[in-house]
């Protein structure tokens, strides 16, 4: 079993060298997970000099590194869609060309499983809000869903069915990113702790850390739950919580199927890689105190939950181990669409944040957005219904 999917398996990139670190640049960028390494990607290629800050010792140790995988449109909120569709057209299919690294993205559709009539009809209102926004997605019935994947139980008796869903290799996407935008001359400054930004002549330019201030033209704040108190300093406030997430990866099968899965009720969700194993994600049945405790890893209790909810829908594994299982946390807007926006009260700050756990999936669409509000661009993608603004009017 190779160390690939690994979240510890994100190597060390401390770019910190301090006689020659900058302090000042077009844009500071908050965050080395994958939405602060594509979007300082998107902006060195447009010209910009972007120094990123990092917390931790390495990049993409967050999020980034631990999901699941799925780049899937279906199922999306209508706010966020424009931007999953945007990234299956325009972005994912030529990444790993641009990025120079294989990224894994393959598109063998999602069939997202119900074995009720009320799975039937969550999934039918998904599936028509996706249509009318002109999303290639249609329910199926028994017979088409066995030809597709054999493999499931009888107790499913619909789907909806999104033939240009996939999935991609995370770390590999999300150092992909940050090996592109090094080599463009974006410097990544690890161990670097933001505490708080700074207005200077009634712009935020200003980010301080643990280790003194850096100075941007923009700030970029995209380091996920994090980014609430980060943001705080300078009164705004998004809406964030922490949920806690696991995944779990199988030995190797033999070859069964390639879509992506889920449920209904979004039980569990995953897929197989093309190295044999299955990798699956799910919610947690334990609170956040007992998740706290658990650190990195998952729970027994919490996996095999995962794995009761599989194996009711995929019988056929009853008999794969579970190798390897780890915990991630998200940042769960109020909303549960991401907040990618200017400030009104907060000039020259860019929010990126509050992906709800779906953001690695609509991460080169995300960076592209927030490149351009950050060279005020008018964005490419329709990200109207992602505003801070929406939060703004509230009492803190
Ligand atoms: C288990 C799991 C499964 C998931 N599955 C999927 C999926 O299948 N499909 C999908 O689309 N999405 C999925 N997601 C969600 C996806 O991983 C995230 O939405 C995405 O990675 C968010 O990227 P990010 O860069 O915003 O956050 P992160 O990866 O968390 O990066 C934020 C970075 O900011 C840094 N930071 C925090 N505070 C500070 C500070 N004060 N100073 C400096 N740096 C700081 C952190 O160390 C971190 O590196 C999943 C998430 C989890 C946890």
């Amino acid at each position: 079993m190779t160390g690939w999917w690994q979240p510890s398996a994100a190597r060390p990139q401390n770019d910190k060298k301090r006689d020659t670190m900058k302090r000042t640049a077009d844009v500071v960028i908050i965050g080395g997970g994958i939405i602060g390494c594509a979007t300082a990607y998107y902006l060195a290629k447009k010209g910009k000099s972007v120094i990123v800050l990092e917390k931790s010792k390495v990049i993409g140790y967050g999020g980034s590194s631990r999901n699941g995988g799925g780049v899937r449109q279906s199922g999306r909120d209508k706010r966020e869609l424009p931007l999953a569709m945007y990234g299956v057209k325009h972005l994912w299919p030529t990444l790993s060309e641009e990025l120079g690294v294989d990224v894994e993205y393959y598109q063998h559709g999602n069939l997202r499983l119900g074995k009720t009539d009320e799975h039937l009809d969550i999934l039918t209102g998904l599936t028509a809000t996706a249509v009318e926004q002109g999303l290639n997605v249609q329910m199926i019935g028994s017979e088409e869903i066995r030809e597709l994947c054999p493999h499931l139980s009888d107790e499913v008796i619909g789907a909806s069915w999104c033939p240009s869903d996939g999935h991609a290799n995370p770390l590999q996407t999300t150092l992909g990113f940050y090996n592109r935008a090094r080599q463009l001359g974006v410097q990544f400054l690890t161990e670097q702790h933001v505490l708080s930004l700074k207005m200077v002549a009634g712009e935020i330019r200003n980010v301080v850390t643990n280790d003194g201030e850096f100075e941007g033209d923009k700030v970029v704040l995209a380091a996920g739950l994090e980014s609430r108190p980060i943001s705080q300093s300078v009164g705004v406030d998004v809406p964030m919580k922490p949920i806690f997430l696991d995944t779990l990866i199988t030995d190797a099968q033999p070859p069964m199927f390639y879509q992506m899965l889920g449920t209904a009720m979004a039980d569990f969700y995953g897929h197989q890689t093309t190295h044999g194993s299955f990798v699956f994600g799910g919610g947690t049945p334990l609170d956040s105190n007992q998740m706290r405790s658990a650190a990195d890893h998952t729970p027994i209790e919490a996996t095999a939950a995962t794995c009761e909810g599989i194996l009711s829908y995929l019988p056929a594994l009853k008999h794969a181990k579970v190798v390897r299982s780890w915990v991630g946390i998200i940042d769960w807007c109020e909303d549960k669409v991401p907040v990618l926006s200017k400030v009104e009260d907060a000039p020259g700050l860019i929010l990126g944040c509050g992906l709800s756990g779906h953001g690695f999936g609509i991460a080169p669409a995300v960076g592209t957005v927030l490149a351009e509000l950050a060279c005020d661009e008018a964005p490419s993608i329709d990200i109207s219904g992602l505003g801070y603004q929406r939060f703004a009017n509230r009492a803190q």
